[in-house]
């Protein structure tokens, strides 16, 4: 074990080392951490749902009629009715036929990529696609050609080289993780209409909170199941329960349910928890004023953020004040937490090299006097 603590002590000294924080209570703007209440803007709980009293009633009201956990596979007999209504649910919700469960979104994309992609395949993806993409494409053993972030015009020169029948797939975040911007979508579709491919938006920052009702980016730009194929959605974000699912047509769901091996050798989540997000979702959909606060709460933070000679971008809810080196994100966001607020530093390899970042995450249970407290800490510690 020597070369793994030279390796770790390497990872310290280039001021890449990861370590975890231990939360007392539920998720929210205001967590306790080591016997300390910070502020915090760190969470995708984007609409304030992970701690909602209905959401939670809900999860209770689950585990009453269904027990904890599924006990078994989705094929065997862990396929509860909670299950189901949700897949229903999450259809009609995403205007797409149908839908299929996954405990975590990491793996509805390994399961999307490793069914959908093989050894012949190309799979063109967006540089800054989110790391369960990249490894979804690994596990395919696909070739992989990366474009620029958002170039629509290098994709389309990469696409030029391919024959029309030649099987491939565009890939990309419908919202960036780390950027919280919007990816081409309708130029994406457009080129993967031209170029006979696949389309596939991993829509987990959109979800919920961008387009009306929250029906996401696909929603927003009016985009169907013929214009993007294939949709992933988490519930651990803007739902604030846990799990994920693909959403598309009945062939598709059918191939995964039969072949995605991600899905058929694990156990399905616990029906409570798809119980629970039932409840949230119907939330999430009506009631549009937590959508509306969290795009007033955006304008605040950068009109703010600007008066101090900060420039933040206008993507809500994920606002990335990138810093560049990592010992200074770092430096940065220990003098928030010494003011109580709580904000992580993302470091490489989860950004690329030289775009350290706080990325600030805002939720629709913040408040202005939050944003207050939080410019006031930035421009002490800037
Ligand atoms: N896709 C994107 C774009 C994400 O940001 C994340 C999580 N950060 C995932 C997928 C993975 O989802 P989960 O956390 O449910 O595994």
């Amino acid at each position: 074990m020597k070369d793994l603590a030279v390796a770790l002590a390497r990872q310290h000294a280039r001021h890449l080392y990861r370590s975890r924080q231990i939360l007392e209570g539920p998720q929210g703007t205001e967590i306790e951490v080591g016997g300390r209440e910070y502020l915090s803007f760190c969470s995708n709980d984007y609409l304030g749902l992970a701690n909602h009293p209905a959401v939670v009633a809900a999860l209770q009201e689950g585990a009453a009629r269904y027990g904890v956990g599924s006990g078994a596979s989705h094929l065997i007999t862990g396929h509860s009715r909670a299950h189901h209504q949700l897949e229903e649910t999450l259809a009609e919700f995403t205007g797409r036929p149908r839908t299929l469960l996954f405990s975590t979104g990491y793996m509805a994309n390994l399961a999307a990529l490793s069914t959908l992609a093989g050894r012949h395949d190309t799979v063109y993806a967006d540089r800054l696609n989110h790391a369960s993409l990249v490894d979804g494409i690994r596990l395919a053993g696909a070739r992989l050609r990366r474009y620029r972030h958002s170039d629509t015009t290098h994709l389309a020169s990469l696409l030029a080289d391919k024959s029309r029948d030649e099987p491939s797939l565009i890939v990309s975040d419908g919202v960036f993780s780390m950027d919280g911007d919007c990816a081409p979508v309708a130029e994406l579709a457009g080129l993967a209409r031209d170029h006979g491919a696949r389309l596939m938006i991993d829509d987990a920052h959109g979800l919920g909170v961008t387009g009306k009702g929250g029906g996401g980016t696909l929603a927003q730009l009016a985009l169907t199941v013929e214009d993007v194929p294939l949709l992933v959605g988490t519930l651990g974000k803007a739902f604030g329960t846990f799990g994920a699912f693909i959403a598309g047509g009945e062939e598709l769901i059918e191939t995964m349910i039969q072949r995605a091996r991600p899905y058929i050798y694990t156990t399905a989540l616990p029906p409570a928890i798809a119980h629970a997000t039932i409840t949230a979702v119907s939330l999430a959909r009506r009631e549009e004023w937590r959508r509306e606060k969290l795009r007033a709460l955006g304008r605040y933070l950068v009109q703010g953020a600007r008066r101090i000679g900060i420039d933040l971008p206008d993507t809500v809810p994920i606002v990335p004040l990138v810093i560049g080196d990592a010992s200074r994100a770092i430096k940065l966001s220990d003098g928030l937490r010494a003011r109580g607020i709580l904000i992580s530093a993302i470091r490489p390899p989860t950004v690329p090299a030289s775009t350290a970042r706080l990325r600030i995450t805002l939720s629709a249970t913040h408040s202005e006097t939050d944003i207050d407290g939080l410019l006031s800490a930035l421009s002490e510690v800037m």
